[in-house]
C-alpha cells in the first residue's frame, strides 16, 4: 500500500500508531528531541520510510522481549528510537538513538533506505536524480523543471526588486516619495529613463517577462 498521498500529519499519526516503539518521540518536546519537529521530508519518500519502520520496529519488539526477560532490568527504555528524520544532500537521512552493541543490522537497513531515496523524487516518489544547486534535491524530471522555473522566477523577482531600489535611490533620489507633490515616477515612460538605466533594466525585464510567459504558457497547456 502506498502512503505517498497522505498528508504529513496523517502519515505521522499512522506511524505513531503502527510503530509505537521507534516513533515514541515523534512530535515530542522539541527542546529534548529533533523528532519534535516531526518528519522533515516530503511525500515521495514516505513509502521508503514506512518499509524501514516495519523492519526497525520488529527489532525494537525483540528488544522489548529481552528487557522483559532480563532480571537486572532497571526500567530504563534502552530500545531504539528515531532521533531525527530529514532530507540532507538530496537523500533521506535518519538518526537513531539507543544503538545496540551490534549495530550492523540496523546500519545496513538505514543505509539501504538512504540509498533508495537518492534515486527517488522526494516530491512524488517517481524515479529521480540528485540535482545539484544551492540545495541538492533528488527530483524527477517534471519536478526538477518546476523547481528550476520557481528558482528562475525568484531570481528574476529579486533582480527586479533590486532594480526598483536602484531606480529610487540612485536615479530618482531627487524625488521625495513621502510628499504629496512628487512627480509620479511610476507613470514614467520607458523613454524618460536615462539610457544608463535602460541598459541596466532591459535584460532584467526580459528575464522577468520570459519567466512570466513560460509560466502562463505552462498553465494554459494543463
Ligand atoms: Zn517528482
Amino acid at each position: 500500500m502506498s502512503h505517498i498521498n497522505l498528508s504529513k500529519e496523517d502519515f505521522e499519526k499512522l506511524l505513531v500508531k503502527q510503530f509505537q516503539i521507534i516513533y515514541r518521540d515523534l512530535n515530542g518536546d522539541p527542546r529534548k528531541t529533533c523528532m519534535g519537529r516531526g518528519l522533515e521530508i516530503n511525500n515521495g519518500w514516505f513509502n521508503i520510510l514506512y518499509d524501514l519502520s516495519v523492519k526497525l520496529e520488529a527489532i525494537a519488539d525483540e528488544q522489548s522481549l529481552h528487557l522483559k526477560n532480563n532480571p537486572e532490568y532497571d526500567g530504563a527504555d534502552t530500545r531504539i528510537v528515531f532521533a531525527q528524520i530529514k532530507e540532507k544532500f538530496g537523500a533521506l537521512r535518519v538518526y537513531i538513538n539507543n544503538w545496540p552493541e551490534d549495530r550492523k543490522q540496523i546500519e545496513d537497513l538505514v543505509r539501504m533506505a538512504e540509498q533508495q531515496s537518492s534515486i527517488m523524487c522526494e516530491i512524488c516518489g517517481e524515479p529521480g536524480k540528485t540535482r545539484s544547486g544551492v540545495w541538492m534535491l533528488t527530483l524527477c524530471d517534471k519536478h526538477h523543471e518546476e523547481n528550476q522555473r520557481r528558482i528562475a522566477m525568484e531570481q528574476a523577482r529579486y533582480a527586479w526588486n533590486y532594480d526598483l531600489f536602484t531606480i529610487r535611490h540612485k536615479f530618482l533620489s531627487r524625488v521625495d516619495f513621502e510628499s504629496d507633490h512628487v512627480e509620479p515616477w511610476d507613470q514614467m515612460k520607458w523613454e524618460d529613463l536615462p539610457v544608463e538605466l535602460q541598459d541596466l533594466l532591459a535584460p532584467r525585464l526580459k528575464a522577468v517577462i520570459n519567466a512570466l510567459l513560460i509560466d502562463s504558457f505552462k498553465k494554459e497547456r494543463k
